[in-house]
């Protein structure tokens, strides 16, 4: 077997080792063949039970989720189950079959193209994203009728299999958090794209941007995955997988000793005790907080209550999800998020076409546009507020006037809540997310109107560079040293201080250990990261002595390039 490397770009640590798994589309495989008219009777046979097939190993999937309270998912399955029984896919092939006296892969192919075609001229994005479902289940099918069923993205996942990709969608990325991959490859994406953030959430080490290894790597191809590095050695000699395996050896060694923390109060030695919370996307991630002795939630994602779903999430339900999270983290502090929905976070409450869609309407300008999502979500959140210590966050703020229309809905969201006498908290705190520039430069208005600050950097740094977080050709452009960003993350942790109100940073650099102590010298006392990051910043924080390093902020401050502000950053980490 040929040995050989593939670079991508390293988005999560840690090192994995096994065979690849290539999410294929089993339509591609598909030939065509003429049937004697003798066949057709069998052939269409073949079809049926093919159908049947499916749609039992659409049902056993559907139990075992509601076994496992994996209710979130049903929808999904439900679509599927839907689709198996529309004409297109239940009468349509039958038919081409007998007309055309050709084999039943063939006409589920042809199917599929006209369906698949009539999706693309949909205007609507969220109708058109279902011809991806569309598209899954005549892979079902095919894979019966190709004789290897099953091996659909999500399902049947053998124990270290390393999943390669074109690309994988935020919500194709949540459902990998019931199957256990041992790491990703992908050809396309950034550091910071969402994608690449549940991988670090999931602490599987992943690389992205690596093209063309869909067409390089085979399936079962043996595979050691280096999420440091951003390497992928592809059927390793004998000698490089046993460095490997050492290397792995000792870095699950590492996790171990860094448990040893986790009760200890996160405090610099020179003794300033500094805030570590958690990123999740959903109450399956409660586990980790609880495994990290998070301080509380910093940023709760609550999009992610809105993907692969075909409808909204109701009052209730959401009243009962941030609920349970809440309850769960006993009195320490959840800051729930509103929708952030749109861009690459496409959710079923998108619905309008945008050209460009990091700068349409999302996030709190869809809230603010529809009014009725925004209130089901306000009144939820409220409710649950009875039941511990929640705090609510807006993301992309742009504009002052935004934030007062706000405090408005939040205001009649109360009053409606009075007047049926459900209890909330009355003193809820409103936070902003810090991610866009106009924001971050007149931090100082924005400090005083809002009860606490959180810096998104994963945007401020997409939106002041004007680079595309999710776009691997300009990723060597995204860059969280650059002296703007530094400058405008500054203006708002010091408009912030000014104010006496509480600042994070919940973007990925709060993640970073080679960036804690930049931030610590800038004066950031609260960090809100992914739970598997924590107790590797807490170690940092546990061996800096901030008085020491915090003039060096003004230095780098002054600095009018990144690679100056690296190497002042490197001679602080030593
Ligand atoms: C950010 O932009 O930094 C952030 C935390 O939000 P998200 O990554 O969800 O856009
Ligand atoms: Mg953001």
């Amino acid at each position: 077997m040929v040995n050989f490397n593939l670079n991508g770009i390293p988005v999560s640590s840690g090192i994995s080792i096994g065979k690849a798994k290539l999410l294929t589309h089993a339509l591609m495989e598909v030939k065509h063949y003429t049937l004697d008219k003798k066949e057709i009777k069998n052939e269409i046979k073949r079809f049926n039970k093919a159908i049947t097939a499916v749609k039992n190993d659409l049902n056993k999937i559907k139990n075992n989720l509601l076994k496992n309270n994996q209710i979130e998912f049903e929808t999904f399955i439900n679509t599927h189950l839907l689709l198996l029984k529309d004409k297109n896919f239940s009468k349509k092939p039958i038919d081409i079959i007998q007309d055309n006296s050709c084999n039943a892969e063939w006409a589920i192919k042809i199917s599929l193209d006209e369906v698949a075609s009539r999706f693309d001229q949909i205007s609507d994005p969220y109708l058109r994203e279902r011809k991806l479902d569309v598209i899954q289940v005549a892979e079902r099918i095919t894979k019966y009728l190709l004789g290897h069923p099953g091996g659909q993205i999500g399902f049947h996942v053998e124990p270290n299999s390393i999943l390669v990709a074109h690309d994988i969608s935020p919500a194709d990325a949540i459902q990998f958090k019931q199957i256990k991959y041992a790491g990703f490859i992908t050809e396309v994406g950034g550091t910071n794209s969402h994608t690449a953030i549940l991988a670090r959430s999931l602490n599987i080490p992943s690389i992205v941007g690596s093209k063309l290894a869909k067409n390089i790597i085979n399936n079962d191809d043996l595979v050691i995955l280096d999420g440091d590095e951003g390497v992928a050695i592809i059927n390793p000699n004998q000698k490089i997988l046993d460095q490997y395996k050492n290397k792995k050896i000792a870095w699950a060694i590492e996790q171990k000793k860094l448990q040893k923390i986790k009760k200890i109060v996160c405090t610099s030695s020179d003794g300033e005790t500094i805030k570590l919370m958690a990123n999740i996307e959903d109450s399956g991630d409660i586990k980790s907080v609880k495994d990290s002795n998070a301080d509380g939630i910093g940023l709760f994602r609550t999009e992610f209550l809105f993907m692969n779903r075909e409808d909204l999430p109701n009052e209730e339900e959401q009243f009962q999800s941030y609920k349970s999270i809440v309850k769960s983290m006993r009195g320490r502090e959840v800051i729930i998020r509103t929708l952030d929905s749109g861009a690459d976070k496409m959710t079923v409450a998108d619905k309008k076409e945008t050209s460009n869609p990091a700068l349409g309407l999302r996030a709190i300008r869809l809230c603010l546009s529809e009014p009725r999502l925004f209130m089901t979500q306000l009144r939820a959140i409220l409710r649950a507020s009875y039941f511990g210590k929640i705090k609510i966050l807006i993301p992309m703020i742009s504009s002052i006037q935004e934030l007062k229309q706000v405090k408005l809905l939040i205001e009649r969201a109360k009053l409606a809540l009075s007047k049926e006498k459900i209890k909330y908290d009355e003193n809820i705190e409103i936070g902003g997310m810090i991610e866009v520039p106009a924001v971050a430069i007149n931090a100082d208005f924005f400090a005083k109107e809002l009860d606490f600050l959180s810096i998104g950097t994963n945007d401020l740094i997409q939106y002041t560079l004007a680079i595309d977080r999710t776009d691997d050709s300009v990723s060597h452009l995204y860059n969280s040293l650059h002296p703007s960003v530094l400058k405008l993350m500054a203006l708002t942790i010091n408009a912030a201080k000014k104010h006496n109100k509480e600042v994070a940073v919940c973007g990925e650099m709060a993640g970073d250990t080679k960036l804690t102590r930049l931030l610590l010298a800038m004066g950031l006392t609260n960090f809100s990261m992914h739970p598997a990051s924590i107790l590797q910043v807490k170690q940092k924080i546990l061996e800096t002595n901030i008085k020491k390093i915090k003039p060096l902020s003004s230095k780098i401050l002054k600095s009018t390039d990144s690679d100056s502000i690296e190497s002042i950053i490197n001679k602080i980490n030593l």
